[in-house]
């Protein structure tokens, strides 16, 4: 994400655009921070000769980047007006989306905006990558190689040695209906020493993808029936929020015990299109 090119995209008219579009791109661009270039949002602070710069980049700095001043801590109220006011450009741009907004609106679009990076859907913080979806299968391929894949819409998903001590995740992927499904069990343990199961489905795939599937996970025992069903997340929001939320079927350990064979933990995982 370069300067340069945000520049091209306000300046690259072609023709037809209209000038009150082109006066709010130029407007934008008066709060590029002169660092990071990402842009300079409430609360304004600016330099003593009216510098701006970001308020991730200020810490970093000693003095002011533009006339090396010092930087001080002067908010600039007039600028923070103007802001409210100015429709800035997604963040994701430079890679196609054609988004402009509120910077009060910004934040919350660009978490879901179709044009951000995917992240490595693996459960755990351990994986950095970052891509295009097009690349997530040959990533997952490629740095993942552990995890099997079965074929079908109906499978089950055996996680072996439940009871090992501590916070533990299985993953298995699935393919059916032409597209790749990751199951995820966590095991997590509490302060008070006891212990929760999530299991939940996520599409390798875009939100609205992920609207023409539903997932049920089943724990059959003796006599016994635990069932949930869904919509699967899609890899680009990911499982961590649903799974704090409780989005997904739960069980403690007493339940796993019921339905578990010998500390392996059978899921019947049903995919299916509505
Ligand atoms: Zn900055
Ligand atoms: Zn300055
Ligand atoms: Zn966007
Ligand atoms: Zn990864």
């Amino acid at each position: 994400m370069s300067s340069s090119k945000r520049r091209g995209i306000s300046s690259g008219s072609s023709g037809g655009a209209s000038s009150s579009n082109s006066n709010t791109t130029d407007l934008a661009s008066l709060f590029e921070c002169p660092v990071c270039f990402d842009y300079v949002l409430p609360p304004i602070l600016q330099c003593q000769s009216g510098h701006l710069v970001c308020s991730s980049c200020k810490p970093k700095l000693t003095c002011c980047p533009t006339c090396r001043g010092p930087l001080g801590n002067i908010r600039n109220l007039a600028m923070e007006k103007v802001a409210s006011t100015v429709m800035f450009p997604c963040k994701y741009s430079t890679t196609g989306c054609g988004v402009s907004l509120l910077h009060t609106e910004k934040a919350e679009h660009e978490e879901g905006c179709e044009f951000r990076p995917y992240s490595c859907p693996c459960p755990g913080a351990s994986c950095k990558w970052q891509g295009s979806l097009e690349q997530v299968m040959p990533h997952l391929m490629m740095s993942h190689k552990s995890i099997t894949t079965l074929q079908g819409e109906d499978i089950v998903f055996l996680a072996t040695d439940i009871n090992l001590p501590g916070a533990v995740d299985w993953v298995m992927m699935q393919s059916c209906f032409n597209h790749h499904f990751m199951l995820v069990l966590e095991k997590q343990e509490k302060f008070d020493g006891h212990t929760q199961f999530f299991a939940i489905v996520q599409l390798i795939g875009s939100r609205k993808q992920a609207e023409s599937f539903a997932y049920r996970l089943e724990l059959n025992g003796q006599r016994r029936r635990l069932t949930w069903e869904a919509t699967p997340r899609s890899i680009h929001e990911g499982v961590a929020s649903a799974i704090m939320n409780s989005d997904c079927m739960v069980f403690d350990t007493s339940i796993a015990q019921l339905f578990a064979d010998n500390g392996n933990l059978g899921i019947n995982v049903t995919i299916s299109m509505v």
